[in-house]
């Protein structure tokens, strides 16, 4: 569903993704970690194109997201991002959020992006948050109500950079189990986490990333009790 082939980039001078190859096979769910700095969150942007690259090539569902000939907007509408910050319009309330892009982009009747919206919000456990703007909700709530957001437009994919490193303690679990719901559902997932009991139970393949590179991948099983690489268990050994 994603294929990375050979990317390279850079920022100025400074070489922040270094060959990387990765496939993401449909209703895989992959957990991308790595210490800070590592080029995780410029990789999964690289996804949908929030950053070019400078060599390689990256296609979703076969199509090739940095070729100048893409509809980057459209390719877009099949990928959904959740960022560490959950980024809600704070003017609109929970459900306007859901509604807006389907409604904009979409052309989607109001009755029908609502009905979707309500759903969407109601199997994210916030069926009594409808009406209520972002600084009324917690912010297990509004992540939860950016993930609805993405998945308003259907997208094939979802690409999680850190969804839960902004929240207090208590609210990590309703939105890691939103997460797994997903998988449970069968959405293709890329997950840049520091939630190691996450990445473990939920995910396929567990990506390691440093210094721009990806250092080890391998199913949790065998990533968490016997990592190849010295990078990945001095890795382990300050995060677990
Ligand atoms: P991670 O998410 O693993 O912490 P990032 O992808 O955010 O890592 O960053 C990788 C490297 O790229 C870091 O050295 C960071 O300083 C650099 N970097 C990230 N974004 C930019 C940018 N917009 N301009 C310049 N350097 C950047
Ligand atoms: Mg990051």
């Amino acid at each position: 569903m994603i294929s990375i082939k050979q990317v390279t980039k850079s920022f100025g001078g400074h070489q922040v993704l270094t060959d990387v190859s990765l496939e993401v096979p449909k209703s895989s769910v992959i957990a991308v970690i790595g210490p800070s700095g590592a080029g995780k969150s410029t990789l999964i942007r690289t996804i949908n194109a929030l950053e070019p690259i400078d060599t390689g090539e990256i296609t979703v569902d076969g199509i090739s997201i940095h070729d100048k000939k893409t509809d980057i907007n459209k390719a877009r509408l099949n990928i959904g991002f959740v960022f560490q910050s959950f980024n809600l319009y704070p003017f609109l309330t929970a459900l306007q959020n859901v509604t807006m892009a389907p409604m904009k982009v979409k052309k989607m009747s109001k009755e029908a992006a609502e009905k979707r919206g309500k759903e969407l919000l109601t199997s994210l456990g916030l069926d009594d948050k409808f009406d209520a703007y972002p600084n009324r909700l917690s912010g297990g709530q509004q992540q939860r109500v950016a993930i609805a957001r993405a998945l308003a437009m259907d997208p094939q994919v979802m690409l999680f950079d850190e969804p839960t490193s902004a929240l207090d303690p208590e609210m990590v679990t309703e939105v890691l189990d939103a997460i797994r719901k997903l998988a449970q559902d069968g959405m293709t997932m890329v997950v840049v986490t520091h939630e190691m009991g996450f990445a473990k139970e939920i995910c396929d393949e567990i990506v390691f990333m440093a210094d721009g590179k990806i250092v080890e991948q391998a199913p949790p099983s065998k990533f968490f009790t016997n990592p190849d690489s010295e990078r990945a268990k001095n890795f382990l050994s300050k995060v677990l």
